[in-house]
């Protein structure tokens, strides 16, 4: 692993820079009560929606949401990695940042997530919960996800348990910041429909899916991949961690939010690449994606074989591109388009 340093000592390296200094030799601003204003580089931007505040040594685009502070701001406008920033800023302030205190990865994310949090717009009160929480639920993987393929080991590192009054497999449930909110539980009965039980049920109400499940277990895999696969569900995930690859989020729908855009391009990875079930609207896809696109390259997971030859089968069985197994799996990967 790379350079992990602690928040604290973050927060003092960016203090030593002037962003609006350091910003204005590229850029033109225009006055702005307190603030100034430029052009947004990252797209078409009429009006000035890119704005720096000196007092508080922040930038905010209002158009596309980027924004945070010098080390945000060289990820975003000079595409450097988080490292790559970090030394640069050592550099522009005069600091060897060999010597700032260190922390764990986890924490750096955290830690980013919350400096560069946008306005929350979820209308949801949601509660957080005590870790201890997950103990409510029997720590027993469920036999069903092992017939099919899942590998109990990667369930445990998922904290995927039963919980046996509703007869339901449950899994835990992070916001961004990583704090839980709340469990998703899957009925375990086989005739879920005709007693009018919903296959998928949200514990607690949470709101915008404003997160991704995986990112507690698998942020450092992404950083060090340079890459990450987004899903549909926690199952396709697991079950390709189960083939080597750790480094895989899921979106929990067949489209990404602008809450999960954002995220993703906080993470700052060259590489995302989406693997949805194959009744994917490849529509959505195309439009959710487009800022993304602009950040980092994005990458589809399809089969355009025609219909008879299709390695997954019909569209109205709604597979995932990892459930007909590894070899069918790794075809499919390989041939991901880019968008
Ligand atoms: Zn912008």
């Amino acid at each position: 692993m790379a350079n992990n340093y602690d928040n604290e000592a973050l927060i003092e390296l960016c203090s030593k820079v002037d962003l609006f200094e350091y910003a204005s030799k590229d850029m033109d601003f225009e006055g702005r009560g307190d603030s100034y204003a430029a052009h947004c580089p990252k797209h078409i931007d009429k009006t000035p929606s890119l704005v720096i505040t000196p007092s508080k040594n922040l930038f905010h685009c209002f158009s596309c949401g980027v924004g945070g502070n010098i080390i945000n701001w060289l990820m975003t406008f000079e595409n450097m990695s988080f490292n790559d920033a970090v030394e640069k800023v050592g550099l522009l302030a005069g600091v060897d940042v060999k010597n700032l205190k260190q922390c764990s990865a986890l924490k750096v994310y955290k830690n980013l997530a919350r400096i560069t949090e946008p306005k929350k717009k979820s209308v949801v009160d949601r509660v957080i919960l005590n870790d201890s929480e997950i103990d409510k639920y029997e720590d027993k993987t469920p036999e069903e996800w092992i017939d099919e393929g899942i590998n109990p080991d990667i369930m445990k590192k998922y904290n995927i348990r039963i919980d046996n009054i509703t007869n339901r497999i449950v899994y835990p449930v992070y916001d961004s910041e990583l704090r839980l909110i709340g469990f998703k539980g899957r009925t375990r009965y086989k005739n879920y429909k005709e007693m009018k039980i919903k296959k998928y049920q949200n514990y607690q109400k949470i709101g915008t899916t404003d997160f991704f499940i995986g990112m507690k277990e698998n942020y450092e895999n992404i950083i060090v991949h340079d890459e990450v696969i987004i899903f549909e569900g926690i199952k396709s995930g697991m079950k390709v961690e189960g083939w080597g690859y750790n480094y895989w989020l899921s979106s929990e729908t067949g489209w990404l939010n602008d809450e999960q855009v954002l995220l993703l391009i906080k993470l700052g990875v060259k590489k995302v690449v989406i693997a949805y079930d194959n009744d994917v609207d490849m529509k959505k896809i195309q439009e959710c994606t487009e800022k993304l696109r602009k950040f980092t390259n994005v990458y589809v997971v399809t089969d355009r074989r025609f219909v008879k030859d299709r390695l997954l089968g019909s569209v109205e069985d709604k597979m995932s591109p990892c459930d007909k197994g590894k070899v069918v799996w790794e075809i499919l990967y390989k041939e991901r388009r880019r968008l």
